[in-house]
């Protein structure tokens, strides 16, 4: 018999307390239990240093700080001061991953700007990504809520999600368009319109006393077979006449060579899909892909189609694209999944989220028939629109076997060689090399990527001729120096931005933060430990969960908690296993951590650290 044990770890990294004992020890002495706690809260933590303390004075020197997004494809955030300036470029996130459990999402580290939230002028916005947009909740009050600058369809997606956080701050939010040009402080900002995924992306442009600081966004090119279109071609036409200093740009698909396939094709190849297919066609694609939704649920109008949404984020970036008024179909068009039945099966397409073979989206659901209202049958046809993201190939694999088992007709990225049915939204090789040609940029600075993206970057700039000591790679809060009246780039020994910042339910901290407010929590209110066994063919108990807690009830006299408690883990193990094959281990554990500490913190004030540790077999 094979046992999976899976221990939640609340900590990020097992930094060993020091002078206070590991908390197991303390927990039997008051005395050691009062000193943890006058350490932990008079000893200066790291956040307590200043950043900026550390760096020489800026004098007419120009300073570019990448607070995030130049060592993984996230969280991109630039910060460039000058004078008694600083202006922000995007406010992204990164979703957690492996290497951070317990947290919710990884944002880049604002210390320095908060010890300079002063001279902050202004936030300006590329396009409504996540990773460009998805910081501005959680940062924007500690950075003294400066203005926001964006085009019309990403401050609808920023408003929309601070509508989520609603005892946050209003923002000060500002449209801005190409022929636009915002002072701020003595700086100015100018903007041009780029191609992505998503409509209203825009490039940003910061004059200074030295030249231009380019910042294009997420960028590729529409292009016929290399050429970039007349449109492309009038866009980057404004740099014919300026003098741009520095350049910063996505290095996210420099390794490919040439040109990636323009939208325009995948758009061609959806309409020959959508018109040619009978039976329920079902769409699975990236939410983010704006530009690609709008034109299928346009195409389906086309053919007389109805179009039925599935999928949480899905349904509300439709909400957005409505309330932008970019979705110019007839409100018949869209129906709900209830209406589906009204209609014969040739005249439905679904657009439906978890391309990626995504746990809980609604392509999974409907591939593990666990979907309230989606029974798939051999009439129906299935399109993954999407590539697949690397370190999800298993997850894609298990979710087209599900979906052929059902006897679907799949048709995927690869399917049809004459056909597209995916393309991505940031540029290959050839774009970028056309770009930085239009751009010339004195020096360049490879952002969006992990650090081997920005290296291949780099060699792109070489080969096209720009020295060396012209180019910057950069990590996350390296300070990069424009000195000599912009006549050298270096950078300084110092960075302001270590670690990232983490977002654990609603609240943001350091990394070191978190783990010890679990240190904390274990000396105040004890741990929690549930051992749980689950049958993983039926997800069901196979026996009443164990409970040892430590330093927080007097278990022999809690009889009656205890027995309560239990009954919770099982419901909430059974609940959460329900149709799932096979069992996410972690997300039954993040359940019965939720519930439980929530039951235990009504039932007894106490927020003890609870463990799970789940059994199957
Ligand atoms: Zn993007
Ligand atoms: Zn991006």
């Amino acid at each position: 018999m094979k046992k999976r044990i899976e221990a939640k770890k609340r900590s990020y990294s097992p930094i060993k307390p020091s002078g206070n004992g590991s908390p197991s020890k303390n927990r039997r002495s008051s005395q050691k239990r009062s000193n943890a706690r006058y350490k932990n809260t008079h000893r200066p933590q790291s956040k307590d240093v200043s950043v900026s303390g550390k760096l020489p004075s800026l004098e007419n020197n120009i300073r570019i700080m990448p607070l995030g997004g130049v060592e993984e494809v996230g969280r991109n955030m630039t910060a460039i001061e000058c004078g008694n300036d600083i202006v922000i470029l995007d406010m992204g996130f990164q979703f957690r991953d492996e290497s951070t459990p317990g947290v919710d999402y990884l944002l880049p580290n604002t210390k320095y700007l908060e010890e300079n939230k002063h001279k902050i002028r202004a936030v300006f916005i590329t396009h409504g990504h996540l990773d460009h947009i998805g910081g501005i909740p959680y940062l924007i009050d500690r950075i003294g809520n400066p203005p926001i600058y964006s085009r019309s369809l990403t401050t609808i997606m920023i408003n929309k999600r601070q509508e989520e956080f609603p005892h946050l701050v209003k923002l000060n939010i500002h449209i801005v368009e190409n022929e636009d040009v915002i002072k701020v402080g003595d700086l100015r900002a100018r903007f041009f319109s780029v191609t992505h995924t998503i409509p209203d992306s825009m490039g940003v442009i910061i004059e200074t006393p030295y030249g231009d600081i380019v910042n294009p966004g997420d960028i590729k090119l529409d292009h016929v077979d290399g050429e970039p279109t007349d449109k492309e071609k009038e866009e980057y036409s404004i740099f014919k006449n300026r003098n741009v200093l520095f350049l910063m740009a996505d290095s996210t698909n420099v390794e490919n060579p040439g040109f990636s396939s323009p939208e325009r094709l995948v758009h061609e190849g959806l309409e020959q899909i959508i018109k040619d297919t009978s039976g329920r066609l079902i769409i699975g694609t990236f939410a983010s892909q704006i530009e690609r939704i709008i034109k299928i649920i346009e195409i389906s109008e086309k053919y007389g189609k109805k179009v039925v949404v599935e999928g949480r984020s899905m349904k509300s970036n439709i909400e957005i694209i409505r309330k932008a008024e970019m979705l110019k179909v007839d409100k018949s068009t869209i129906i709900s999944v209830e209406e589906m039945e009204d209609y014969p099966p040739d005249k439905i397409v679904a657009l439906a989220t978890g391309a990626q073979g995504d746990e809980f989206a609604a392509l999974m659901r409907m591939s593990n028939k666990t979907h309230k209202n989606f029974t798939l049958n051999k009439r129906d046809t299935i399109l993954l629109s999407s590539s697949v993201i690397p370190g999800n190939e298993s997850a894609v694999m298990k979710l087209k076997d599900n979906l052929s088992r059902q006897g679907a007709k799949i048709i995927h990225y690869r399917s049809i060689e004459e056909i597209h049915v995916h393309s991505t939204g940031h540029g290959y090789r050839g774009e970028l090399e056309w770009v930085h040609k239009q751009i010339r940029p004195k020096f360049f600075m490879p952002i969006h990527g992990s650090h081997y993206m920005l290296r291949v970057h780099e060699r792109l700039a070489k080969d096209i001729g720009m020295s060396e000591e012209n180019i910057v790679v950069p990590d996350n809060g390296t300070v990069v120096e424009i000195r000599d009246g912009g006549n050298k780039l270096t950078t300084l020994p110092n960075k302001v931005a270590e670690d990232p910042l983490v977002v654990d339910g609603f609240s943001v901290a350091n990394i070191q933060d978190v783990v010890i407010r679990d240190r904390k929590m274990l000396s105040e209110d004890g741990m929690f430990v549930i051992i749980v066994s689950i049958n993983v063919k039926t997800g069901k108990l196979k026996k009443s969960p164990d409970i040892i807690s430590r330093g927080f009830v007097y278990l022999r006299e809690s009889q009656d908690l205890l027995q309560q408690t239990r009954l919770i883990i099982k419901k909430t193990v059974e609940n959460t296993t329900k149709g799932m094959n096979p069992i996410n281990f972690d997300f039954v554990k993040d359940n019965i951590t939720d519930d439980v500490s929530r039951f235990l913190l009504q039932k007894t004030a106490k927020r003890p650290v609870v463990i799970p540790v789940v059994l199957g077999s």
